[in-house]
């Protein structure tokens, strides 16, 4: 296994921006690297907050003017032509406990490569443009995510902080007075003071359309959103030696049926659908016990808000298709609803022509994932931007993106930016 500062030195740099973006996140790696080469910034955390600082600093160097909000998050603006509304750009530094070095810290440094390289040119965007840095958008702090994006927007009531605890038992108040803060600054965090015109991030793909495709970088075409069905299959328990065959009423048998058969049903409604059973309870749970009851549940997920109505009525269709005409019952119940963020047409339209003047191939992509950019997108136009990340790989200290293929995003982005 190549280590990351082994990957990095490696890096072909031909341009100020590669060498610029190399050396940068070469710096922010240097935050809280873990033993194995990793990086390990949870949110909130001693190591976000020098991270943060670094990014302060580069910011104040060309002149941006800084502010942090109650949640932390961290603005840094430079003046556009026009000050009535705002463009923003940016992402999180935060990580997962053993992360890599580009989930997160890419899409900020990236934003601030855009700024810098309009500093050096003395050119003006349209409008203020904000690099923006959210804070805990991995959510390790408190088993959560989006944190700093969804305060920024509004998004959090205060019955979710007083459930919060850290891995290390703090208060969510405890957390945020350790950043200067407290719940009354944190839920007044100052959201949009104007309105946003577009929101863009850049993120590394973790997944691997783009390398399969041979291609830098992607259009993210909409954020898909997670619904969560519980599916209760109820039969018989009863005992594994003495029941035959025919009478028995195996709870896990049909449920086994129902997950053999979910891919076919994703795939039936849309080709961006995906459906996944990551946990399930068998009980009683004993080897030699038929299984009376199995609760599972299924994690269903689409950027379109019609697909995603068509897939959960599918999956709970399904389980009741599955033990028809058998002695199973089966309950289903829709427990989350987030809704998915679509990318308007117009704007994959504008950024295919950034893509076409770069010559680059404007390939779609749908995000399986959260990202910062969903929070924004409940009230603002956004676009996104996926960057093939090495084998697929994240949230590893293996996780890898070549600094060329970042560069280009970078110059894809600024030219999006400047012909809006
Ligand atoms: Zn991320």
């Amino acid at each position: 296994m190549r280590v990351f500062t082994e990957k990095m030195s490696a890096e072909k740099l031909d341009d100020r921006t590669s060498e610029r973006l190399h050396r940068r996140i070469l710096e922010i790696s240097k935050i809280g690297r873990t033993e194995n080469e990793g990086a390990k910034r949870m949110g909130y955390s001693e190591a976000e907050s020098q991270a943060k600082s670094k990014v302060i600093e580069w910011m104040a160097d060309i002149g941006m003017h800084v502010r942090k909000d109650g949640a932390g998050n961290v603005f840094g603006t430079y003046k556009g032509a026009d000050d009535s509304k705002v463009f923003m750009a940016g992402s999180h530094i935060d990580t997962v406990p053993d992360g890599g070095h580009f989930d997160g810290a890419a899409g900020v440094l990236t934003a601030l490569e855009i700024v810098t390289l309009w500093h050096e040119a003395s050119y003006r965007p349209k409008y203020d443009f904000e690099v923006v840095i959210f804070s805990d958008e991995e959510g390790s702090r408190f088993s959560s995510g989006l944190t700093g994006s969804r305060a920024f927007m509004g998004m959090i009531e205060e019955a979710e902080l007083d459930k919060y605890r850290d891995p290390f038992g703090q208060t969510f108040d405890e957390v945020i007075g350790n950043i200067g803060s407290n719940r009354e600054q944190f839920l007044n965090a100052e959201g949009p003071a104007k309105q946003i015109a577009m929101y863009a991030e850049i993120h590394i793909e973790q997944a691997k359309q783009l390398e399969e495709k041979n291609l830098p970088v992607g259009i993210v075409s909409g954020i898909a959103g997670a619904t969560r069905t519980k599916v209760t299959f109820h039969g018989v328990a009863g005992h594994a030696g003495s029941t035959p065959m025919t009478e028995r009423k195996d709870a896990l048998v049909k449920a086994s049926e129902f997950i053999s058969t979910l891919p076919e049903i994703a795939k039936s409604v849309s080709p961006t659908a995906v459906a996944t059973v990551g946990k399930m309870t068998v009980s009683p749970g004993g080897v030699n016990v038929i299984p009376g009851q199995v609760e599972l549940v299924v994690d269903a997920r689409d950027i379109d808000e019609a697909h995603q109505s068509k897939l959960i009525q599918a999956v709970a269709d399904h389980a009741h298709d599955i033990v028809k005409d058998s002695d199973i019952t089966v309950d289903t119940d829709l427990t989350t609803r987030i809704l998915p963020i679509p990318i308007d047409s117009e704007i994959i339209d504008s950024m295919e022509a950034s893509f076409k003047r770069h010559d680059l191939l404007p390939i779609h992509l749908p995000s399986g994932a959260g990202h910062d950019a969903m929070s924004v997108g409940t009230q603002f136009p956004v676009a996104m931007l996926f960057v093939r990340s090495i084998g697929g790989i994240s949230h590893s200290p293996e996780e890898f993106t070549h600094i060329e293929d970042l560069t280009q995003a970078v110059k894809v982005l600024k030219d999006f930016f400047e012909n809006q």
